[in-house]
């Protein structure tokens, strides 16, 4: 063998030598790599178990160890679960808390609206009729209606308007929520009697008392406070005059020894007996109101009346118009009346 050929062997064997070194090291560099990469899944597989159960570590098959986490994730899910319900009722609670103190807040606001007696609520109902202010007192008697009250509601909302309701008993039954919405308006819920049947309640001054409380006990139940009771009465038919006329100046004495003032009107539209048109309504209240300007103005919501809500908007225009301040009878039985108002929208800009 010649030297030369001697080399080209060497040469080719060391390449070959070669050759297999770089296929060995990149075996050892594979294995190593596949090696890491276990080993990492491994200990990421053990570091989430550690804090779990340190016992089954020991016993680390892949099995078990799949329990494990999947054990370990129920768990944390679990904790989520938990804390996700517990963190909803606190949330509850928080939202019950809110609610209750919105509620007492309500409460508060309507208890504001619970009329209050005064020792000179009669003089000061008395003194209405000769004030020099230019007030009116828009006052319906005889509901609430399903059929006109939601009307008048509606308009006294839109023009800002406050208003009194004498509403009777029997109304107030077949019509609770209206009352309430009534009440919650802001407007005046006074009592105007049960039956309206004069035969009936004019029969003694019992029957004129007993009609008072069962009204107010309905109206007490409609608006959902047992504390209400509006000390106003309108006696059916007015609080003189007629057959009547000596039973009712004896009952109108007992119900003011007793914290329960009256009122009549003193401008009336006649809606009750035969107005009938808008224009014959509003007439008739411009008629009777002459020179006064301190006026309550009888009006009716029963569910015939139909042709009172326009002609209350008609009145409201032109009282308006003619800058009168319009009020109802929380200016008698609550002599903070412009702190109530604060809390009833729309009576608010009023004052
Ligand atoms: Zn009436």
């Amino acid at each position: 063998m010649s030297k030369e050929l001697m080399n080209v062997k060497r040469d080719n064997l060391k390449s070959k030598i070669k050759d297999l070194f770089i296929v060995f090291m990149i075996i050892i560099l594979g294995v190593t790599i596949i090696f890491f990469s276990f080993k990492i899944s491994y200990e990421k597989r053990i570091s989430k178990n550690v804090n779990y159960d340190q016992s089954n570590l020991e016993n680390n098959s892949i099995i078990k160890e799949d329990i494990q986490v999947s054990k370990q994730n129920q768990i944390s899910n679990n904790a989520k679960e938990e804390n996700a319900y517990e963190k909803n009722i606190t949330e509850e609670k928080s939202d019950d808390e809110k609610i209750e103190k919105e509620e007492t807040k309500v409460e508060d606001d309507f208890n504001q609206l619970l009329p209050e007696w005064t020792d000179t609520a009669i003089e000061d109902i008395k003194n209405i009729y000769g004030s020099d202010e230019k007030q009116v007192y828009l006052t319906f008697d005889d509901g609430p209606s399903k059929e006109i009250t939601p009307q008048i509601l509606k308009i006294l909302e839109e023009e800002q308007v406050p208003a009194t309701f004498f509403v009777l008993g029997k109304c107030v039954d077949n019509n609770p929520d209206l009352v309430k919405q009534e009440y919650e308006a802001g407007h005046f819920i006074a009592n105007h009697g049960y039956t309206h049947t004069y035969s009936q309640i004019y029969s003694s001054i019992d029957n004129v008392v007993n009609e008072y409380n069962q009204t107010n006990e309905s109206i007490k139940k409609a608006i959902g406070n047992e504390n209400y009771d509006c000390h106003l009465f309108r006696f059916p038919g007015g609080s003189s005059g007629g057959p009547y006329d000596s039973l009712k100046a004896q009952a109108k004495q007992y119900l003011a020894d007793n914290q329960v003032a009256s009122t009549n009107w003193n401008c009336l539209t006649s809606d009750a007996a035969g107005n009938y048109t808008v224009q014959e309504q509003y007439a008739g209240a411009i008629e009777t109101q002459g020179n006064k300007t301190s006026l309550i103005i009888l009006m009716h919501d029963a569910s015939d009346k139909r042709a009172t809500p326009e002609t209350v908007r008609l009145l409201i225009k032109h009282y308006k118009e003619e800058g009168y301040v319009f009020k109802n009878f929380y200016d008698i039985f609550k002599k903070t009346n412009t702190e109530i108002v604060e809390n009833v929208e729309y009576v608010k800009d009023i004052n």
